[in-house]
């Protein structure tokens, strides 16, 4: 049961909050706070008070399930206002996280002192809110309007030393435990009592020093990077408010900007990706028992895009990583592309150079098997070629020691076969990394048929060590993402053919949300390698999946996209600009193919390409290579650009209607995946996904 534990140490009151795990506040907590407060207040013998949270952690938020029902602010805004009305000096004591509500409490104590290993941030952005308890106006006063912009838009955490510096905390207790923060926020208090220190509120700290211009210059640099967004935008007018109102209007404001996004569907849609990243996390296929190994040294075979960014993320990661390459040519190029990526992000300011020195060495190459005997997982990124494959992973099988993994990067290729290829096919996995593989945050974790439970559990919590998020895949063709990729690209590809230009689509797709069209993707990938696949599955071809005719005669122009200068558009750099003789070559084809051109709307291009992707979702999962839709939705948001105000396909199917899509799949298919056909008529996913 959530309790707030309220215990006078000598002249000082000791607030405890209860609620296991992670002290999440809710409504009936906050009144229990309050309560404990007001007793607290009400004793004269208090002189103080530390609130500390019970357990590993301070408070990690608000709980999310009982934001949409309120109607007043995050939880009650009242706890927050008598603890920074509180007359004696308050010290909020932090370890384990302090987010959200949680930072919020914090800032409205009078003092903040924390355990060296705290992390502390604003992140409700990240599911379509912003703070609600005063965070908005309390964090400017303390840190400055820069700080608290990028911090409250972005959600990002800050660790204690970063904390302290900019002005969050007052003091680090060293220590690593409960007792000893406890011990130091009561010395600390005692001592501002015995100082005699004044009491200084947030709220009464002033901004100064800014132009208005700022919050103008401010929204103009992040127009293109918060489109569709809600609460992005109100934070800066309530940073803004903060700066130029007086307290009581910034803080109205806050309340009203709150609501507002509480009550958009973005919260919905975003609040529901955060659970379903927690189902993803807790897959069924992997069992309890299974405990995952642990991993010390890593190799990576192939210093390609991928082997090379897979190399930083793990070292990012502080895993010790191994490169193997075929020679010393491309060796080098590789480890100096990973250098150059770090000096990159050392200018840009996303790392600072020592955490980038340390990250390089822990990075080194090798042109011999023998160097990776001792790794504790090999993740192999080398062309996609099955023999070449097979022939890493029969060395890898050869040198490595018992309990290893042996990964493979693979987008496309069966993953039994390259299993079959080792004498150890349950220590094969498919680790499937998208690029940038050291910023993008998706990996597909692909079960083999002998993968086994301690070896998906073995990545999984790799995953997790790396940051990623994880979602299960069966061994299909493309795995999740790729093989809805393909379906929706078929669909685009017949849209072309029936009226639509490249630009058309991608500008639908835009428009939708995506940051990037299906079209310009494929230049940025390049058309060759499309083709090499095309070329390696003739064999299976499908009536209903030309294979793009399109795009092949593209190819047989040498225009292989953005890197060849021209492919669907012609580039100047990275501009893209759309070209009349690739429309030629569109109708040329319509014509040679008999098919009747007509003028497509952008909402028939957004209806027919979504749809198709919900048809090929509902067809993965109803074939248990997903193990929920919400997978499907983990998937195509931080792998594939899918809008996560959005929610995903399937989230976004179940809002626009599921017979919609049903008839639309009917008509342009003929026939739809079984598990949409149960879901349309139950008018949800949820119970015609266990049917
Ligand atoms: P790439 O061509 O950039 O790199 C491949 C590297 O592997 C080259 O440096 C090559 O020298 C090296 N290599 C080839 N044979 C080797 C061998 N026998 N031993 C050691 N190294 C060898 O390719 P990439 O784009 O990095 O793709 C690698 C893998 O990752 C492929 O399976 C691809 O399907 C997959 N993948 C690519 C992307 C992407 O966006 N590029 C995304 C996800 C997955």
């Amino acid at each position: 049961m959530p309790s707030v534990n309220l215990r006078i140490d000598g002249d000082i009151a000791v607030i405890t909050i209860d609620n296991p795990p992670v002290n999440a506040l809710s409504m009936a907590l906050g009144n229990m706070l309050l309560a404990a407060i007001e007793t607290a207040a009400r004793d004269p013998n208090v002189r103080g008070a530390v609130l500390i949270g019970a357990g590993t952690t301070f408070v990690a938020g608000a709980d999310i399930r009982e934001i949409s029902t309120r109607q007043d602010g995050v939880h009650g805004r009242a706890p927050f206002d008598a603890i920074e009305a509180f007359e004696k000096p308050v010290v909020a004591a932090l370890h384990g996280v302090a987010l959200g509500a949680g930072l919020e409490l914090a800032l409205a104590a009078h003092y903040r002192v924390a355990l060296p290993s705290v992390r502390v941030g604003l992140p409700e952005v990240l599911i379509g809110l912003l703070p609600g308890a005063g965070g908005t106006q309390r964090l400017p006063r303390l840190v400055g309007i820069d700080l608290a912009l990028d911090l409250i838009t972005s959600g990002q955490l800050l660790e204690a030393k970063d904390a302290l510096r900019c002005g969050i905390l007052d003091q680090l207790i060293s220590g690593s435990d409960y007792d000893s923060l406890l011990r130091g926020a009561l010395e600390f208090v005692r001592l501002r009592i015995s100082n005699s220190t004044s009491l200084l509120a947030v709220r009464d700290l002033e901004i100064t020093g800014f132009a208005l211009s700022r919050f103008t210059q401010y929204r103009a640099a992040h127009e293109g990077k918060w489109r569709g967004l809600l609460a992005q935008w109100k934070v800066v007018d309530c940073i803004e408010a903060a700066c130029t109102k007086p307290w009581d209007t910034g803080y109205a404001l806050e309340a009203r900007c709150f609501r507002e996004c509480a009550e958009s569907p973005q919260f919905s849609a975003l609040s529901y990706l955060f659970f379903a990243e927690r189902y993803a996390a807790k897959p069924r296929t992997v069992s309890p028992e299974a405990t995952p190994r642990e991993i010390f040294y890593a190799g990576v075979i192939g210093a390609g895009t991928m082997g090379t960014g897979i190399a930083m993320a793990l070292a990012n990661a502080g895993i010790r990583v191994r490169i193997l390459e075929t020679g010393s040519a491309e060796l080098d190029r590789g480890l100096t592309q990973i250098r150059k990526s770090y000096c990159t992000a050392v200018s840009r300011g996303s790392l600072t150079s020592s955490q980038a020195l340390e990250a390089v060495s822990r990075v080194s190459g090798t042109l011999d098997y023998e160097d990776l005997r001792e790794s504790d997982i090999v993740i192999e990124a080398v062309i996609e070629d099955p023999e070449v494959k097979k022939s890493v992973f029969r060395q890898l099988d050869q040198i490595l020691k018992p309990g290893a993994i042996l990964a493979t990067n693979t987008s496309t290729l069966d993953v039994d076969e390259i299993a079959a290829a080792t004498e150890r096919p349950d220590a094969v996995v498919g680790a499937h990394f998208f690029a940038p593989a050291n910023v993008m945050r998706l990996l597909e974790c692909v079960k083999g048929a002998d993968t086994s439970p301690q070896t998906l559990a073995t990545i999984l919590r790799f995953a997790k060590r790396l940051n990623k998020v994880a979602v299960v895949a069966g061994n299909c063709r493309g795995f999740i993402g790729n093989r809805i990729l393909e379906a929706y690209g078929s669909e685009a590809d017949y849209l072309l053919l029936e009226g639509a230009t490249p630009w058309q689509v991608d500008t639908a797709l835009k428009t939708f949300g995506f940051p990037m069209g299906l079209y310009r993707m494929r230049d940025m990938v390049g058309l060759d390698v499309a083709r090499q696949a095309r070329r390696q599955r003739r064999s299976d071809q499908n009536a209903r999946f030309p294979f793009s005719q399109v795009e092949d005669q593209i190819c047989e122009m040498g225009r292989f996209g953005r890197k060849t200068g021209a492919g669907y558009y012609r580039y100047d750099g990275r501009r893209a600009t759309p070209d009349a003789e690739i429309e030629l070559l569109i109708q040329k084809t319509s014509r040679m193919l008999d098919v009747r051109r007509k003028l497509i709307t952008d909402d028939e291009i957004v209806n027919r390409l979504l749809t198709a992707m919900v048809n090929e979702g509902a067809a993965i999962v109803g074939e248990g290579y997903a193990a929920r839709t919400s997978d499907i939705d983990i998937v195509y948001v931080y792998g594939y650009g899918f809008p996560g105000y959005k929610g995903g396909p399937m989230y976004w199917a179940e809002r626009y209607g599921l017979r919609k899509i049903y008839d639309a799949v009917l008509k342009h298919r003929g026939k739809s995946a079984p598990l949409l056909a149960r879901a349309a008529e139950r008018g949800s996913w949820t119970g015609a996904e266990d049917s």
